[in-house]
């Protein structure tokens, strides 16, 4: 708890000094502790690759940083030299050597349809190794699992219609907790934190969507810099305008994050400060949910329109 009251404390400080106290804490508690980094097997499936990108621009700690004191990175088909053979016969004897100690990240969604032929992550002599079958493999003998990304926590564009591959969340396909770390993509803030707290207390407290709360607690709505436009009933017109965007189409009042005071590319700005409504990049039913992007809730494809628009009140 002292951990996610910090968090708390010091996101909305000058400087971000909450990030730059993740590093300094980790590093303290494992030198009292004498524990190792945390070994990682990192798994990207069915995504765009934008989390791993994501996780590159992580600051305050760099992502050298990351590496040097919190993480080992075993196994990574992005960021990894080795390839083939080679690269596969590191990760079994990852796999074996760190049984039950190593994190599994997974990064995309997983394909069922066609025995999950539309992701293989290895080709032996014999015959390819589907995503499933790694996930399924190496989900068994994981400490932790978690997911980055909307693709690996719910499916995400990966499964968007008309899901040609069957993808789904890594949830779905195995049957132990995922931790889901959604965004599309993923704040880097909100990986390296989840990384951070199970490096130093475990699994931190998750919503009912398997997302750490210290991340995914509130909407955007309830801490958008727009807010008091929506509370006024002033609405934008187009693009540009400085009043609230639902009428363009913002999802915030049915998005978990905390994108309004975390901020993105090194804690700049936010879709809503740049001028474009917020896409509800980690929720569940991501994109499909959330299309036609600049048209008003009412007007969205699977969502069933609210009877009336959002009060606003408690939120
Ligand atoms: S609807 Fe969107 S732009 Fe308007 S206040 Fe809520 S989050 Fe901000």
């Amino acid at each position: 708890m002292e951990f996610v009251d910090l968090c708390r404390e010091l996101a909305n400080s000058d400087g971000h000094a909450m990030s730059r106290a993740v590093l300094k804490i980790a590093d303290s508690y494992r030198t009292k502790h004498q524990q190792p980094k945390m070994p990682v097997i990192w798994l990207e499936t069915n995504d765009s690759g934008d989390n791993n990108i994501s996780f590159m621009n992580t600051a305050y700690p760099y992502l050298g940083q990351v590496f040097a004191n919190m993480i080992d990175l075993l196994y990574s088909n992005t960021f990894m030299a080795a390839q083939g053979r080679e690269a596969l016969e590191v990760l079994y004897r990852a796999a074996e050597q760190y049984a039950d100690q190593f994190t599994l990240v997974v990064e995309g969604a997983i394909p069922l349809k066609d025995n999950g032929i539309y992701n293989v992550i290895a080709v032996t002599d014999t015959k390819p190794i589907t995503a499933r079958e790694a996930v399924t493999w190496l989900g068994s003998r994981a400490r932790y699992v978690v997911a980055i990304g909307t693709c690996a926590s719910f499916g995400g564009p990966s499964a968007a219609r008309p899901n040609l591959t069957g993808s789904v969340g890594v949830q779905s396909v195995l049957q132990r907790p995922v931790i889901n770390v959604s965004g599309c993509p993923v704040n880097p803030d909100w990986f390296v934190g989840t990384l951070a707290h199970l490096l130093l207390y475990g699994v931190p407290d998750l919503d009912e969507r398997g997302r750490p709360t210290m991340f995914y607690q509130f909407t955007i709505h309830r801490h958008c810099q727009r807010r008091s436009y929506f509370d006024r009933n002033q609405f934008a017109r187009e693009l540009g305008d400085i009043e609230c965007m639902f009428s363009l189409g913002c999802v915030g009042p049915r998005t978990f994050a905390d994108c309004p005071y975390r901020l993105w590319v090194n804690h700049v700005s936010w879709p809503v400060k740049a001028n474009t409504p917020c896409i509800g990049c980690t929720n569940p039913d991501f994109p499909d949910g959330s299309t036609p992007f600049f048209s008003p809730l009412p007007q969205k494809s699977t969502e069933p329109a609210p009877s009336t628009l959002p009060t606003g009140k408690g939120e």
